[in-house]
């Protein structure tokens, strides 16, 4: 036992601190403590044991108490902290809390018991394809792989088997998924293979609960762990492969500090514990086609459906004669549908901005001229903004492409949507899943399982559904307005709404043999939404690409985005300006400094929120230079900083 021990607390502060350690039962490394921490008592993370005092012994406190009789964290865990906070410029604390949230903002229940799943499923035959990817996973030489394969190709079954290779081999698998409650049937699924050797981890999960599967991982009884986004840190002694399915999704990214990406840390662990990552979509993000491209993740293709099943007609909408959010044929197919006994969806976009400016002749929306992102249109102030670099216009009078006098803004809001709906089919039962019902317990459960019982005949709802979708009797799908984020001011836009009507109709048409999907734009001749509905993958992904490399985007070039919070808007702006300023000297003069400008949610909840961008070619230099400069800086009064490395989204 050391006499001394080094101790990090969840706050974003690099350093460690020393205690005694004398308290009747001393702790260890990866265990946690309760301690003096500035003027209160504060859960802390041991990281480190020293037999010699490194601060003169005068200053040094004592442990108040010992909270884990057997070590939480075990030295790769520690060991993973301190590459986060390098990587992420949080705390190694940070990091820790957030590889086992304590569940401040969860609430209790558990979805899946594992001892429910006693019968253990057998394997099923692979198909030629299926077998050949298998083979290149567990004994290629690359260690990255992407499995690439339309919705119902059997994805799944490869990465059962997979991990069944791997725990043969005697390591542990993470399996990750991006939301517990939507992939079900993945969980289930694993659950029949692998019995009591599972552990879900998921957000729903009461705190105990949560840490007793975190300690059954640590002791070894559960080798296969099934989870979202935080359930790539499970401390598996001897790590063999990791899943990351549906490897596109935005969920993968945390939201809050730190704002790691279970795909970058999964790479980490994949080298620094030697296993193998298995990434796989029918969508992936641009980034990792770049990768296969590029040869750096060996791509391996699934192009069967295996479940039978035809992909469905996919048809597109002009809006742009129109009057409300649902077209006269959108209308006639739900009604038809219903008349037959079947059931429709319709998609809203959640990350929509329900006002934005285009013109109503060619569809044509303005665009910065220096970043060639969509200006967003600010109805209070009547003006057009870029969310980038500031550059802001008056709305124009007229088209700037085609002259027409037709422009102006336009809503697209869900309440709308909903009363549209409401009025057209006044005897159709109407369900609808929003934001709410994913955070109520029980709620988003309840609402899928009435509408797949048939107690409704449409359901609206955002984005999410696409990824749960598997309702034997939906035969319409409609994206009521595929623009909403195509229009988004984000260089991703174009790759969220592709990726959009391509799950959209890969599901439509897995349980229908006569699925329709009705595309809603008002850009009927955008070659993205042309592309996704003819499903044409390696085109959109080359235009994609090319227009990345020419506007200087990800992954052609790396980004730190820092935002700057005040209650005064000025305060905001002008810590924003400064920060730009006095870090520019210390910065690699390649590295570009955007801004500063409002971010796009300029104001939340009474907050005003400022952004620089910084942008390089590589982050090596741009990251360096910043962790030097960032610790040092003195955030303004009144204001808070919060930096994103890699960042998905810039609203
Ligand atoms: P994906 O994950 O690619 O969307 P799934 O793994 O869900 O696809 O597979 C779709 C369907 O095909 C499932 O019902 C699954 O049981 C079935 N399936 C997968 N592999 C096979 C196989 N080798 N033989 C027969 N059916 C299979
Ligand atoms: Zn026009
Ligand atoms: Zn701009």
């Amino acid at each position: 036992m050391s006499a001394f021990l080094k101790v990090v607390f969840d706050v974003p502060l690099a350093d460690a601190f020393t205690y005694r350690n004398d308290a009747e039962d001393p702790a260890s490394v990866g265990r946690r403590v309760a301690a003096p921490f500035g003027r209160r008592q504060a859960t802390g993370y041991v990281v480190g044991e020293l037999d010699e005092c490194d601060i003169p012994e005068a200053q040094v406190k004592r442990i108040t108490r010992v909270i884990d009789k057997e070590p939480l964290f075990d030295a790769r865990s520690v060991e993973l902290s301190r590459w986060m906070a390098g990587m992420y410029f949080c705390g190694p604390g940070e990091a820790l809390a957030a590889m086992l949230p304590s569940g401040r903002r969860e609430s209790g229940g558990s979805l899946f018991e594992a001892d429910e799943f006693d019968i253990e499923e057998r394997p099923l035959a692979l198909s030629q394809e299926q077998a050949d990817a298998l083979a290149r996973m567990t004994s290629g030489p690359s260690g990255t792989y992407y499995l690439y394969g339309l919705t119902g190709s059997g994805k799944t079954e490869v990465f059962l088997q997979a991990a069944e290779a791997t725990l043969a081999a005697g390591r542990g698998v993470i399996y990750l998924v991006p939301e517990i409650a939507l992939t079900g049937q993945v969980v289930d699924a694993a659950m029949r293979r692998f019995g009591r050797r599972c552990a879900v981890i998921h957000s729903r999960l009461t705190p105990s609960r949560k840490l007793a599967e975190w300690r059954r991982i640590l002791r070894g009884e559960a080798e296969v762990v099934i989870g979202a986004r935080s359930a790539v840190f499970a401390p598996l002694a001897r790590l063999g492969l990791v899943v990351i399915d549906e490897e596109h999704e935005s969920s993968y990214k945390a939201g809050n500090a730190p704002r790691y990406h279970a795909r970058q840390v999964a790479m980490r662990r994949r080298a620094a514990e030697g296993a193998v990552l298995v990434m796989g979509s029918a969508t992936p993000s641009a980034e990792a086609w770049s990768l296969m491209e590029e040869g750096n993740v060996e791509r391996l293709v699934l192009t069967k459906r295996l479940a039978g099943g035809a992909p469905p007609v996919v048809e597109i909408v002009d809006m742009r004669k129109e009057e409300g959010c649902i077209s006269g044929r959108l209308a006639d197919a739900i009604r038809d549908t219903h008349r037959a006994g079947g059931q429709s969806i319709l998609f809203l976009n959640r990350r929509g901005f329900s006002y934005f400016f285009r013109c109503r002749s060619c569809a044509a929306e303005i665009r910065c001229r220096n970043c060639s992102v969509s200006l967003t249109f600010h109805k209070d102030r009547n003006s057009l903004v870029c969310h980038y670099c500031g550059y802001r216009v008056s709305p124009p009078r007229s088209c700037p492409e085609c002259g027409s006098l037709d422009v102006g803004w336009s809503g697209f809001g869900t309440e709308r949507v909903e009363e549209d709906a409401g009025r057209l089919f006044p005897d159709l039962r109407i369900l609808r899943l929003d934001a709410d019902s994913t955070s109520k317990k029980g709620e988003l459960e309840r609402i899928l399982g009435d509408f797949r019982e048939g107690k409704a005949d449409i359901l609206l709802g955002t984005q999410m559904v696409a990824k749960g979708l598997n309702f034997p009797r939906v035969k319409t799908v409609g994206v009521v307005l595929a623009d909403t984020s195509l229009n988004l001011p984000d260089f991703r836009a174009a790759e969220r709404t592709f990726s959009l009507v391509v799950q959209v109709a890969g599901r439509a048409g897995r349980f229908t043999p006569d699925g329709r999907v009705l595309v809603q734009t008002y850009r009927p001749d955008s070659a993205v939404i042309k592309l996704a509905a003819a499903g044409d993958l390696p085109a959109f992904y080359r235009l994609e690409l090319a227009a990345r490399r020419e506007l200087g985007f990800p992954p052609y070039t790396r980004l730190v985005r820092i935002v700057f919070r005040s209650k005064e808007r000025g305060k905001a702006r002008d810590a924003a300006a400064l920060f730009a300023h006095e870090a520019r000297a210390g910065l690699p003069p390649d590295v570009e400094i955007l801004g500063p400008a409002e971010c796009p949610l300029a104001l939340v909840a009474g907050t005003a929120r400022w952004q620089l961008i910084l942008r390089a070619a590589e982050l090596k230099g741009m990251h360096a230079a910043l962790g030097a400069f960032l610790p040092a800086w003195g955030v303004p009064p009144g204001v808070r900083m919060e930096t994103d490395v890699d960042p998905t989204s810039l609203m």
